[in-house]
């Protein structure tokens, strides 16, 4: 099943799919076996992307937003028909659960559909103006889009950058993460088949540092848009403003969930332990740092680590399992070395805390209880399963504690009080804030982050703004 579900792996350049120097294997984590070899791209393939990506802007920036629409609806209609074997490739090169990855192929055609909508919605205005002369204002399509997009969620986290860039009008040469290739590949195919003009779409992989300084600087390059670590994208925003293009940087979080003591603390734990196993937990929104009033704390933690212990872990394509690897053995590393280091300096482990020991990147869902406040994993993501429980006296306590790192991603509550509402949806410092709901984002509304979270939104009314310009025509009558 394993080599037949896995495609061949190609770079997608002016409409053609290309065959490189190919020296990275691919690896699938749930049992270190190898899935494929990972063309590379060199500079003069760059410099074919890039060409083809002038071309590309000149036609489709004129294409009607409803044709635009349609090519997107018809790309999405036809992942959706290939559900099956987009998802089991997902599992393969990420290692995610087979359910999880059917629903990420779903959210990213979810992402295509409403950006067809939202392209047929990019409204300029008419300002009032005296007899004689009149003021517009048009949102046109920015340009080529250079974008990076990471190996959490292979097919959907490329689909919000290239429907938003298709959408708006761009070309795009996007760089897929190289450990999971072919959730891109399969959008390529799919943008193949549903007629995508040439040069408009161009998918390449590589070294990701030889890539982004190449790509950045050029002349044509518009709009650089990334996601991932908050590193990578500071460091990618300083080229960018050395040449000064706009960014969309949607980067780490390190999400609070503040439970108060108005809910049902089993219920809040068991949902939240679901939500934290997603993805095995490398998911930039999922919740880390539990702030549960003190009121609650022992029935919260200890239904929380017994749900976290009975977790089924494997391999993904087996459908009884809940939770798949990790992605790659670094986050093992992390993993690891953020349990040493909080349970030297007094925390408690509850569950997990260990790899399971047998070939693959597994790591259970790992719970620490009554953490110091100087514990590693106080400060850094995990992004892993891994969960931090503290008690709070008060929601003053929890909002000052949630608010207190350079992140502001998601941010989550539990309440049924209006008050509490309230204050969690004004006082949180938050891109993003859920109640009674672990759901940080969907299609249509807008998702980003604020401090080092991150700049700019996807999805939503707002997330084409970034891939549009402003002109305005000032037109006398002569
Ligand atoms: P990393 O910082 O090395 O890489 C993160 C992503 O950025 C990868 O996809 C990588 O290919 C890309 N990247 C790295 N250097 C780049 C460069 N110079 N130019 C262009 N792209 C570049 O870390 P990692 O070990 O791959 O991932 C771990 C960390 O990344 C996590 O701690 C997490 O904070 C972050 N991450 C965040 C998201 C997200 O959804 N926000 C997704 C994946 C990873």
């Amino acid at each position: 099943m394993t080599s037949q579900s896995y495609p061949d792996l190609k770079l997608y350049i002016d409409g053609t799919w290309r065959k490189t120097r190919s020296d990275l294997p691919v690896i699938n984590p749930a049992d270190e076996s190898i899935l494929g070899a990972l063309p590379r791209a060199e500079t003069s393939d760059l410099d074919d992307a890039l060409q083809a990506a002038r071309q590309g802007f000149r036609i489709w920036s004129k294409t009607a937003p409803r044709r635009r629409a349609e090519v997107l609806l018809k790309a999405a209609a036809l992942m959706r028909e290939r559900v099956e074997e987009i998802a089991t490739a997902i599992t393969l090169e990420q290692g995610k659960p087979l359910t999880e990855s059917r629903l990420e192929v779903i959210r990213g055609c979810e992402f295509f559909e409403w950006d067809a909508g939202e392209a047929q919605r990019t409204y300029g205005r008419v300002i009032p103006s005296g007899p004689g002369i009149t003021y517009i204002v048009h949102h046109q399509p920015i340009g080529m889009v250079a974008a990076f997009s990471p190996w959490n969620f292979p097919m959907s986290q490329p689909s919000r950058k290239i429907a938003g860039a298709l959408a708006a009008g761009c070309s795009i040469i996007i760089k897929a993460a190289e450990e999971t290739p072919a959730g891109a590949l399969h959008i390529a195919k799919a943008l193949h088949d549903a007629g995508l003009p040439r040069g408009v779409f161009n998918l390449v992989f590589g070294v990701p540092a030889e890539l982004s300084n190449y790509l950045i600087p050029q002349e044509q390059t518009r709009l650089i848009a990334f996601t991932g670590s908050t590193a990578v994208g500071k460091h990618l925003t300083e080229i960018a403003a050395r040449n000064m293009k706009p960014v969309l940087m949607e980067l780490g979080g390190h999400a609070p969930v503040i439970v108060c003591d108005d809910v049902d603390p089993v219920a809040a734990a068991h949902i939240s332990v679901t939500r934290k196993a997603r993805n095995c937990g490398q998911v930039c929104t999922s919740p880390t740092r539990f702030f549960v009033h003190q009121s609650l704390y022992d029935r919260f933690t200890e239904a929380f680590a017994e749900r976290a212990r009975s977790f089924a872990i494997g391999n993904g394509l087996d459908p009884s399992v809940q939770m798949g690897p990790l992605a790659n053995s670094r986050r093992i590393d992390a993993m690891r070395a953020l349990v040493e280091d909080a349970t030297a300096k007094g925390a408690r482990l509850l569950a997990g805390g260990e790899t399971l020991g047998r070939r693959g990147y597994f790591f259970p869902v790992t719970v620490l209880a009554d953490l110091p406040s100087d514990a590693r994993v106080m400060r850094e993501e995990p992004f892993g399963p891994l969960a931090v429980i503290n008690p709070v006296a008060s929601l003053d306590e929890a909002i000052e504690k949630a608010n207190s790192l350079p992140f502001g991603l998601a941010a989550y509550g539990f309440t049924h009080s209006a008050e509490n509402v309230d204050r969690l949806s004004r006082e949180i410092d938050a891109g993003n804030v859920s109640i009674n709901t672990l759901e940080a984002s969907v299609a249509e509304t807008p998702f980003g982050g604020v401090k080092d979270s991150g700049y700019g939104r996807e999805g939503g009314a707002e997330g084409l703004s970034h891939y549009t310009q402003i002109k305005t025509v000032s037109h006398r009558i002569a």
